[in-house]
């Protein structure tokens, strides 16, 4: 009889780096003090892991369908579909689903030029601004839009014969005229005609809006037009509830992979507002949250984004403060992980600070518990996992060690 709370994934979002001066040539997981972490390093396995392959720099996105085990390269269709997801949409498979901004444009000799590609970073009414345009149909295909966080939105598109290989209307650059989506086969074309109605139905409902006026009035300039970009086709991915037989959840504050675990079957945990995946979210509440799942669930992943929102910043201290200020909120879950918990603790790609985005470069992974081997090494960190017993794996290779670890794997063979 299965136990809850068997495998926990704890991703600490961008958390591997490469050597950084300042440092002292040590990257900001080495140089932070984690008794925590070290602890698990000390009593498990350790290996360093590619999250896609050697060298591929992962998205948040496509590493964490390889960590719930699917190949990236057949179920990642395209940003859209996980940012809709991830905005709390419904997205079904065969949708057509796109990234969104509000912009500004203005009207010149018949054309509509972007002025800026962000709405001045419009922060408020944006909710306002897409209710009438949400569930409007257009040559009999249904369009769904909500605001994201700031100028960001998402559009689904739902009807029969969608394609998704649709050129981008964005120009992507300012002072560009707003371009016309075009597509090669009849699907394609199905789908541009209806975006290019949208943006115009968005143009024509937006430029008038209350919201625009008032916003026209402070100074401001209007998000007077949506612009989809990034189409990706909706894809059928069995859950992973289905395929390993067990309950899943997932505790996650980012919208992106909330979708991503939402349509990989998990369960999302609702997470208080404090639980904001910045530097300043609320880590207890977030560790709480997980213990909690893991009373419940057979498989909880967790992700902190922390570490990763300071390597974009490109700020080593704060890399490093982030995350010795999540080892020591993890004490009490790592202390009180129900007995039979197996553990793999890892970053899920790199965001070095030099780089300020993510790069290929390998994260470090501990696998603990129950039955679990252990290596010399003695702390979580890059240097220190290339020496364990794990060697190099992929994050497809993380589920199978887990179920394996917990007596779930099936023999191949006789
Ligand atoms: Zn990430
Ligand atoms: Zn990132």
């Amino acid at each position: 009889m299965a136990l809850k709370g068997e495998m926990l994934i704890f991703i600490c979002d961008g958390v591997a780096d490469r050597p950084v001066k300042e440092l002292d040539g040590k990257t900001p997981l080495e140089a932070a003090r984690t008794p925590n972490f070290d602890r698990l390093a000390r009593l498990g396995e350790n290996g360093l892991l590619d999250p896609i392959a050697p060298g591929v720099p992962a998205g948040s996105d496509t590493a964490h369908l390889a960590l719930l085990g699917y190949d990236p390269y057949e179920y990642y269709t395209g940003r859209g579909p996980f940012e809709a997801l991830g905005v709390g949409m419904d997205v079904r498979p065969g949708d057509v689903a796109f990234r969104c901004n509000f912009a500004t444009v203005e009207e010149r000799d018949g054309e509509l030029l972007v002025k800026d590609r962000r709405a001045g970073r419009i922060t408020e009414g944006t909710a306002e601004l897409v209710a009438p345009l949400d569930g409007v149909e257009l040559d009999g295909v249904k369009c769904f839009i909500k605001e994201s966080t700031a100028h960001r939105a998402a559009l689904v598109l739902r009807g029969d014969g969608l394609g998704a290989a649709v050129s981008d209307v964005d120009p992507h650059e300012e002072d560009a005229a707003v371009a016309r989506a075009a597509g090669a086969t009849p699907e394609d074309r199905k789908t541009a005609a209806v975006v290019n109605e949208f943006v115009e139905l968005s143009y024509e409902t937006l430029k008038g809006h209350a919201v625009n006026r008032e916003r026209e009035k402070r100074g401001l300039p209007p998000a007077n037009i949506i612009l989809p970009r990034g189409a990706g086709l909706a894809p059928h991915i069995p859950r992973v509830t289905q395929l390993y037989d067990l309950t899943a959840a997932a505790v996650v504050e980012v919208g992106l992979i909330r979708g991503i675990a939402r349509y990989c079957g998990l369960d999302v945990v609702p997470l208080p507002p404090e639980v904001n995946g910045g530097l300043d979210t609320d880590l207890g509440a977030f560790m709480a949250a997980t213990a909690e799942a893991l009373e419940k669930y057979d498989l909880v992943l967790a992700n902190v984004k922390g570490p990763d929102v300071a390597g974009h910043d490109g700020d080593a201290a704060a890399k490093v403060d982030v995350i010795e200020r999540i080892d020591a909120a993890a004490a009490p879950l790592l202390e009180n992980l129900p007995a039979g918990c197996h553990l793999a603790l890892l970053g899920d790609h790199a965001t070095p600070v030099a780089v300020r985005d993510h790069s290929g470069d390998a994260v470090p992974v501990v696998f603990w518990g129950p039955g679990a081997r252990t290596d010399a090494v003695e702390s979580f960190g890059e240097r220190a996992a290339a020496t364990g017993g794990a060697s190099r794996l992929r994050g497809r290779d993380v589920l199978p060690i887990l179920l394996n670890l917990a007596d779930r794997a099936e023999k191949f063979g006789a």
